[in-house]
Order: structure tokens, then C-alpha cells, then sequence
């Protein structure tokens, strides 16, 4: 809630694990380009389930964290 002024483009905004890792967060998806845990690059087809196709980890949600511009 309270996420009307927020204009999403529809890709979703880089968000990194803990500092670590690389997801894509949409508003009601998550997808897991690089796991936080092992490092790898995941699959597309995995990446889209938001699992790490090396290792099965999962990000928790409260885990995300909003991926730098300086980058
Ligand atoms: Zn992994």
C-alpha cells in the first residue's frame, strides 16, 4: 500500500540481497539474475521463479535491498 506516486516502468527496479546478488523486483514478482548465496548467473527460466537454479536458495523479500546507481 502507499505505492501510488511510485511509476513503474514495468521491468522492475535492481535490488541486490543483503549487499549482495542481483534480482529484478517487480510489483508483485521477483527475479533472481544473480544468487546472493553461490554467486552464479542463474537461468531465465529459474530466474523467473525468483530460485537459484545452482543451489535452490530463495531471497527473502525483506532481504532485498535497492541496487545503487553506481554501479
Ligand atoms: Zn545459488
Amino acid at each position: 500500500m502507499g505505492q501510488d506516486r511510485d511509476s513503474t516502468d514495468g521491468v522492475g527496479r535492481k535490488v541486490t540481497f543483503l549487499g549482495r546478488g542481483l534480482g529484478l523486483r517487480s510489483q508483485s514478482r521477483l527475479t533472481l539474475l544473480v544468487c546472493p548465496l553461490c554467486s552464479q548467473r542463474n537461468g531465465d527460466r529459474m530466474a523467473a521463479k525468483g530460485t537459484c537454479a545452482w543451489c535452490a536458495y530463495e531471497p527473502a523479500e525483506r532481504d532485498e535491498e535497492p541496487c545503487g546507481p553506481d554501479h
